[in-house]
């Protein structure tokens, strides 16, 4: 059951400190962001933020091309307002802002849990893996007041249904009991997205996400509790944070933390990411402006940018030792894995 929020609460914003996205590295259109008019919905005004809480008709997208065949997605917007946000455009789709309204106008679905848990009961459901928070961070600060992730989870493990959750926040601890439960029952696996190791870089594109440190404390708090918990290196900015020292930092810290992989992708700009990106630009570093721009006249850099970012990453990941760790298996007990 969705907690409502209080209007005028200040803490709504001040738990925003705590938070994830390694999500909006994929693209909307491929994980079921619909174009359509914004839903119609009850408006709580919280602090800067307007929560638009509207109910939904269905839940469950079906997805194409990924490692996951369903995607859920509780919220819409996300408070963290990182520049680089490939999810902006979701925003888009509902006809609203995703530059500047992005991270201040957030819609939740108060009814997720009930919807999903009606669509899962279909006897057509085959318990294919389900994807949060594809189109915004399912952690979050709302999800401390709404808990509707929480509810989602507890509603896909009483039907055995395995998850992938992808977040930079380390809010997601506060469900350690429901995932392990998930990774006995069907299979749970997180990603916790981490760009760079530099707090006060993290602070400017990720505005109010957790510092790195943080969530490397719930990469071992996950991992501790034998969830299959990864790193998202992720995206990572050409002159920004691809130095090779940055790169190992990272690698190195998610290793230490018992993160059984890490994965990368170098930025992608396109639609209200790349004006989103640019604003960004503009704003802190102009003296790249001419270098982003010739870097990225597709949606893409080039190959020889992305292939010097790829071999950074196997060198800094050919330089750790290999570990093993014990990890829950779906059929209940421990099994060991070899670490990155
Ligand atoms: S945390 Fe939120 S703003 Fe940041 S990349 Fe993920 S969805 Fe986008």
């Amino acid at each position: 059951m969705a907690r409502p929020l209080k209007s005028n609460t200040r803490s709504l914003i001040l738990t925003g400190m705590a938070t994830t996205a390694a999500i909006s590295l994929l693209d909307p259109d491929a994980l079921g962001a619909t174009r359509r008019l914004p839903p119609a919905g009850r408006l709580r005004r919280v602090g800067r933020i307007d929560v638009i809480e509207v109910e939904a008709k269905s839940i469950l997208n079906r997805v194409a091309g990924m490692p996951f065949a369903w995607s859920v997605n509780p919220y819409r917007g996300c408070i963290h307002g990182c520049v680089f946000c490939y999810a902006r455009r979701s925003h888009g789709y509902l006809e609203d802002d995703g530059v500047g309204r992005w991270s201040s106008r957030l819609y939740a679905k108060v009814n997720a849990a009930a919807v999903l848990r009606a669509e899962l009961a279909k006897r057509t459901w085959r318990r294919e893996t389900v994807s949060i928070g594809t189109v915004t961070d399912p952690y979050q600060p709302i999800e401390s007041r709404y808990r509707l992730t929480r509810a989602i989870l507890e509603t896909l493990r009483d039907a055995e249904t395995p998850v992938r959750i992808v977040t930079r926040s380390p809010l997601i601890v506060r469900d350690l009991d429901i995932l392990r439960d998930l990774a006995q029952r069907a299979g749970a696996h997180v990603s916790v997205s981490i760009a760079t190791m530099d707090a006060a870089l993290a602070r400017e594109i990720e505005p109010t996400v957790a510092p790195p440190l943080r969530r490397l404390q719930a990469v071992r708090a996950l991992a501790g509790a034998g969830i299959d918990v990864s790193v998202a290196l992720a995206p990572i900015l050409p002159q920004i944070t691809d130095a090779p020292e940055q790169i190992e930092s990272v690698i190195a810290a998610a290793h230490e933390a018992g993160a059984r992989h890490v994965w990368h992708g170098a930025l992608h700009l396109h639609d209200v990411t790349r004006d989103a990106f640019f604003q960004f630009l503009r704003k802190t570093r102009p003296h790249l402006i001419a270098r982003y721009a010739q870097l990225y006249r597709g949606k893409y850099a080039p190959r020889a940018v992305r292939d010097e970012i790829d071999a950074r990453v196997t060198r800094a990941r050919a330089a750790l030792p290999k570990q093993r760790v014990a990890q829950i298996a779906p059929r209940g007990d421990a099994q060991l894995s070899l670490l990155l």
